[in-house]
């Protein structure tokens, strides 16, 4: 689960890491009565939404007055943002985020990251933060440096120290580094956080480190243990698709591909969409319809599947065992019929009461095209959906 950059900074603080003071707003007026409650005399517009690179894309202002302030704010509000994180389509900024402008000497990258090939929080840092990082690991790799943290979840001041005179900091400077990345490394463990950003973490021009944009995921088979982190939650984020998969009790994920698939149980689910790939054509979701689905969450899937506009065809694997291939095929006709389904669709049904599944979909009137095996059903689509394409 991802957060704000408001709450990340918030986390900051509790966890002793120095941050520059701000406030939150949700109309230009308030941005301006932030403005005018933190000393100046420069601050800083920021888009909260979740995703990076707000900067090149507008979502970061700097601003020499209150009116300059509220000025950003009007013009960030409400913006569709499009960063090279968003996707084409932007994300809506619903709030903004006021803060002391910070002089800024050096711009550093520093994170903490769940390694989960090795099995443990890895620290990364860099003397080239700021904006783009990404083409630092491409360009220049070697400088960004990594730690691996051993199973006692912290950070040895030594590792610390190499870390941050390998970025060229001053001694004292290295002080306040190690302090800071004990907190980060510290928040990481208590509340399962898979990853802690900070990007840039800036030297001041007096020469103080703080913490100028954070970025967190939290792992999300640990909230249960972090009702305060659960609690950041922000439902105006994420996939609305995904969000109503949720609310119907569907397991929907979505991807990036434009075969829609909707099988029950997830490993066959995760195979399906190998097969998919193995023919040549790309998923455009994970849906598992569940073991113990109705026809209400089978229509309710498969609607969801067809509201995502890639979607140019469907397939369904259904292997019925506890859900009943006849419960799958009057799902889908009532679903399809509701939409006025006109997508080719490809249907691989197995086991309990078959037979009936089958007559349920004959006697539909659906066009739809049958397979006896996984990969023959993959094919198919993989077929069908490259057809539409050209
Ligand atoms: P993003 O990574 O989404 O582009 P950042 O929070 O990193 O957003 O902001 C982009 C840039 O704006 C930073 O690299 C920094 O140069 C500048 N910036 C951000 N916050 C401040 C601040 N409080 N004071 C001065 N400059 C800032
Ligand atoms: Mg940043």
């Amino acid at each position: 689960m991802n957060i704000h950059e408001y709450q990340a900074k918030g986390l900051l603080k509790e966890f002793g890491v120095p941050v520059p003071q701000g406030g939150l707003a949700v109309t230009p007026q308030e941005a301006r009565a932030v403005a005018e409650s933190l000393p100046g005399p420069v601050w800083v517009v920021k888009a909260q939404i979740h995703a990076g690179g707000r900067g090149k894309g507008g979502g970061v202002k700097v601003c020499k007055s209150p009116d300059a302030v509220e000025e950003a704010a009007r013009a960030i509000l409400g913006m569709q943002l499009v960063t090279h994180q968003t996707g084409p389509e932007g994300k809506k900024v619903h709030k903004v985020w006021v803060e002391q402008g910070t002089d800024i000497a050096r711009e550093l990258y520093l994170s903490v990251v769940l390694d989960r090939a090795a099995a443990c929080l890895t620290v990364m840092a860099s003397p080239d933060g700021g904006m783009d990082i990404e083409a630092v690991a491409e360009k220049t790799p070697e400088r960004i440096f990594t730690t691996r943290l051993d199973g006692c979840l912290r950070v040895w001041p030594y590792q610390a120290q190499s870390l941050f005179f390998g970025c060229g900091l001053t001694q004292a400077q290295v002080g306040e580094g190690v302090k800071l990345l004990q907190g980060l490394v510290e928040l990481a463990a208590a509340k399962d956080a898979t990853l802690v950003e900070i990007n840039p973490l800036a030297v001041t021009g007096d020469g103080h480190l703080v913490a100028l944009d954070a970025k967190m995921n939290f792992d999300e088979s640990g909230l249960k243990r972090n009702p305060d982190i659960a609690a950041l939650e922000d439902p105006e984020e994420g996939d609305p698709l995904e969000r109503k998969g949720q609310e119907m009790g569907v397991n929907y994920v979505r991807l990036d591909g434009y075969v829609g698939t909707m099988v029950n149980g997830a490993g066959l689910a995760m195979a399906t969409m190998d097969a998919i790939k193995q023919a040549g054509a790309l998923p455009a979701n994970f849906l598992d319809a569940g073991g113990g689905a109705s026809e209400e969450t089978v229509a309710a899937g498969f609607s969801i599947m067809l509201s995502d506009p890639r979607v140019r065809g469907i397939l369904i694997n259904i292997f019925g065992g506890i859900l009943r291939c006849d419960i799958v095929a009057q799902g889908v006709v009532n679903a399809a019929r509701k939409v006025n389904l006109q997508l080719p669709l490809v249907v691989r049904l197995e086991g309990t009461n078959v037979e009936e599944g089958r007559r349920i979909l004959r006697e539909s009137g659906l066009k739809f095209e049958t397979a006896a095996s996984m990969a023959e059903a993959a094919q198919r689509i993989a077929g069908l959906t490259k057809e539409v394409r050209s």
